[in-house]
């Protein structure tokens, strides 16, 4: 149980978030001045694991040109493979920085590039899961579910004994295909075994749940069963997203926005997280792919307009000015490997 770790509330997080950043670092520096400086948070860089026909647009929500990953591989008889070299681009910017990220992987990458999940796992980052094949659980427009309970927990098991299988790593993290999740899926992920969720996002532009998600900042918290709703005890964490908060929230975790919006705003929008909390800062390999991605699905061309050097260029700005922040992969803050302990 967490609360044995002394973690009562997602205020008290914080704290041992930096007395924990301390005990990593002086484990992985001893000797190096670094030590030395005092953080007030800690940062997890997570990285989410898919490719371009992965996005609703192409595949796996109700207005996609297909049902779903199979039944692209089924008609897709040209090249797919705009994952691997990125993802490779990505692993060396991290050990530039000598950060070990958590990697949300969609599961049937398994099936359709060998080695590598292993390469993210042997470079010794966490693999976490992003979903069988990034379909989306719940309807983007409605938010009601598209899946049953059993089917998705059927599904999400699969997908965790997959990467787990490969990964020879126990798979404790979920992230929900799109960011759709709900309240529901949450008690599934406790149920058969995750121990965590970084999915919920709260800013004044969209709300990818089906929650109003009153009481969420961007600070870690355990959310009420059934529910996005923060609770004061659960054996379940919620990792929330970053945003900027100028009067509306901005949302500033990265991804799309760090490709839409800009290095700037997402580094104060992360500096701003950082002050209230634990952070999370995200991106995919894809985005900074300097290929053309194929032109099928609704909105693509507009979509991928702003990807490649420029954005490699931003996360590297981000990185570089958080650079004395600690870096943390997720399932180190939950007492697994360096656990919070007393
Ligand atoms: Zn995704």
């Amino acid at each position: 149980m967490l609360s044995k770790y002394c973690w009562k509330g997602s205020m008290l997080f914080r704290d041992l978030a930096v007395n924990f950043g301390k005990k990593i670092l002086m484990k992985r520096r001893s000797g190096n001045q670094s030590m030395l400086s005092m953080r007030n948070s800690s940062l997890s860089i997570t990285v989410d694991l898919e490719d371009w026909y992965h996005i609703p647009s192409v595949c796996g929500s109700s207005f996609s040109v297909y049902k779903d990953v199979n039944e692209f591989f089924e008609k897709w008889n040209k090249r797919y493979d705009y994952l691997s070299e990125p993802t490779r681009k990505i692993l060396d910017i991290l050990d530039e920085f000598n950060i070990t990220a958590t990697f949300f992987v969609v599961a049937d990458v398994a099936d359709h590039y060998p080695g590598l999940i292993e390469l993210v796992s042997e470079r010794g980052h966490e693999i976490a899961c992003h979903g069988a094949d990034h379909a989306c659980c719940i309807d983007p427009r409605t938010k009601e579910p598209l899946t049953s309970i059993e089917e998705f927990e059927a599904t999400t098991l699969k997908a965790k004994k997959i990467l787990e299988r490969i990964s020879g790593q126990e798979v404790i993290g979920y992230r929900a295909p799109n960011a759709f999740v709900a309240g529901w899926m949450l008690d599934s992920l406790e149920k058969i075994g995750f121990k965590y969720d970084s999915s919920v996002t709260v800013n004044s532009l969209y709300n990818k749940s089906g929650s109003p998600l009153k009481g969420v900042s961007s600070i870690p918290y355990y959310p009420a069963p059934g529910s996005l709703e923060p609770t004061k005890n659960r054996n379940f964490v919620e990792f929330p997203w970053a945003y900027y908060d100028m009067g509306i929230k901005i949302p500033t975790s990265g991804g799309p926005m760090l490709r839409f919006l800009g290095s700037h705003l997402i580094y104060k929008g992360l500096k701003q997280s950082l002050s209230r909390g634990h952070t999370i800062f995200y991106f995919h390999p894809i985005d900074i792919s300097t290929e053309k991605f194929p032109a099928i699905g609704n909105g693509r061309p507009l979509y991928w307009i702003l990807k490649g050097k420029i954005v490699e260029k931003r996360i590297r700005y981000v990185l570089k000015n958080l650079d004395n922040v600690d870096k943390i992969p997720l399932r180190d803050l939950l007492g697994n490997d360096y656990g919070i302990r007393d």
